[in-house]
């Protein structure tokens, strides 16, 4: 169950409550977000939810049976929205574009996707410092000196910038040139880093594990969530099944049913869900009908050359045309 605390709750109140749920067998755990106090009941026992939501000091109570409670829709009804900056919300309603390189190389680079992002009204870009690779002997990324650079630059031209994060001792040093951090297909369940991310007051793009199943994407999402902050996405990324023609398979019914389990905001990345450049388009469309909120995607001025993960990049151009066909798409999603 979850129960939303009144901020004024007294400290004899709260025992009172602690007790009651003590009395039928719950496990309680207090969670205190940017936004709200909860009290987290865990339990299997019956119980009349009136009479603990009668109880002073208790705003709300919401039967959750689900093994994640937060982040599910079946206590909040209301879609979440996030807003970053003051001009960019992303969630129902509002369709989210996010785009850059898989890898931040070099300032001529950043300069050149800055540039194709502000022609085409993309207010996020996308691109790594940290980089996660199968190899060691592949690049890694440009570290903390890398996102500082590409931070003073994205600043002036007032795009957002969201990057992975893929250590505990990272946050800290990354906090204050980050407007997303995201946690990747690998760190998915990396509890600890979910536990820290809930303490900073940074919005969180978590994608799904490279074999994690929705229960778990949730279960993750709802580390960060209980951890204090509330401003989270989940990421459909594709997944690992015995098929070898594509990187990996994008699992388009994940975003349905992901909207429909979660009041969070849902965004596809077609460029890791299929990893091909020429079916990048193809699944951004999909994904934009099954309902995302927005789409995360790859783009180089030449991809040929990109130090991670070209195959699967779109140059400018393709890119210029595969925005315009997602914002109609969207548009005509929004009709029906
Ligand atoms: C990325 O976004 O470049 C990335 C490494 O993604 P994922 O964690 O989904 O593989
Ligand atoms: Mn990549």
């Amino acid at each position: 169950m979850i129960i939303q605390l009144d901020p004024n709750i007294t400290d004899a109140e709260q025992q009172q409550l602690s007790d009651k749920l003590a009395s039928i067998k719950f496990k309680a755990t207090n969670v205190k977000t940017q936004y709200a106090n909860y009290l987290i009941g865990v339990g299997k026992g019956e119980f009349d939810i009136r009479s603990i939501g009668n109880l002073p000091g208790i705003r709300d109570i919401h039967r959750v049976s689900d093994a994640y409670k937060l982040v599910s829709r079946k206590w909040k009804v209301q879609d979440t929205v996030l807003e970053i900056g003051e001009d960019i919300k992303i969630g129902t309603g509002h369709f989210a574009l996010m785009a850059g390189p898989c890898s931040i190389e070099s300032e001529e680079q950043i300069a050149a996707t800055i540039h194709h992002l502000k022609d085409n009204g993309v207010k996020i870009m996308r691109g790594g410092v940290y980089k996660p690779r199968s190899s060691p002997y592949s690049f890694r990324g440009l570290g903390i000196d890398g996102l500082k650079l590409w931070h003073s630059m994205a600043k002036e031209a007032g795009i957002a910038i969201i990057t992975e994060v893929m250590m505990v001792e990272q946050i800290e040093a990354m906090a204050d040139y980050v407007d997303i951090f995201q946690v990747g297909a690998r760190n998915s369940q990396n509890f600890n880093l979910l536990d820290a991310l809930g303490e900073v007051d940074k919005p969180v793009l978590l994608k799904r594990g490279i074999s994690g199943t929705l229960d778990e994407l949730l279960q993750s999402a709802e580390y960060i969530f209980s951890h204090g902050n509330e401003k989270i996405m989940l990421c459909e990324r594709g997944i690992r099944t015995f098929e070898k023609a594509y990187r990996n398979t994008m699992d388009i019914n994940a975003i349905a049913m992901l909207k429909e389990k979660s009041h969070l905001p849902v965004i596809a990345d077609p460029s890791h869900g299929i990893g091909v450049r020429q079916f990048v388009d193809k699944i951004a469309l999909a994904s934009v009908m099954a309902g995302a909120d927005g789409v995360i995607f790859e783009v180089h001025a030449t991809p040929e050359k990109a130090f991670s993960d070209g195959q699967q990049t779109l140059n400018f151009q393709e890119a210029n045309l595969l925005i315009g066909r997602m914002r109609k798409a969207f548009q005509l999603r929004e009709e029906f």
